[in-house]
């Protein structure tokens, strides 16, 4: 095993930290459509688009090991959807939800 230096913990426990803060956001609000509410289920769309695909931005931020109130604000701009409504937004092109 490699052995980590303390900056590289520190940067994990970040991450492990704003991961559960993301989960209980989306388990607050629920699917926007059905109300979901099994975050496992749950996923987040962003409302501006996503940048460069349909990749999760939000956990690329939290991966990159971004200050919450930054990932914050990238949540804020995003509908929470179960992985069934957030596939028909993007194959129907929903307008937005407003939530
Ligand atoms: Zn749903």
């Amino acid at each position: 095993m490699m052995k980590r230096s303390k900056s590289a913990r520190k940067a994990y426990r970040k991450r492990q930290l704003n991961n559960g803060r993301a989960r209980n956001y989306k388990q607050q609000k629920g699917c926007a459509v059905c109300g979901e509410l099994d975050v496992d289920k749950l996923e987040l769309h962003s409302r501006y688009g996503h940048k460069g695909g349909r990749g999760n931005h939000v956990s690329r931020l939290i991966g990159r090991g971004v200050s919450w109130k930054r990932i914050i604000q990238e949540i804020r701009g995003c509908d929470v959807l179960c992985h069934t409504h957030h596939i028909e937004l993007h194959q129907w092109r929903y307008a937005l939800l407003n939530v």
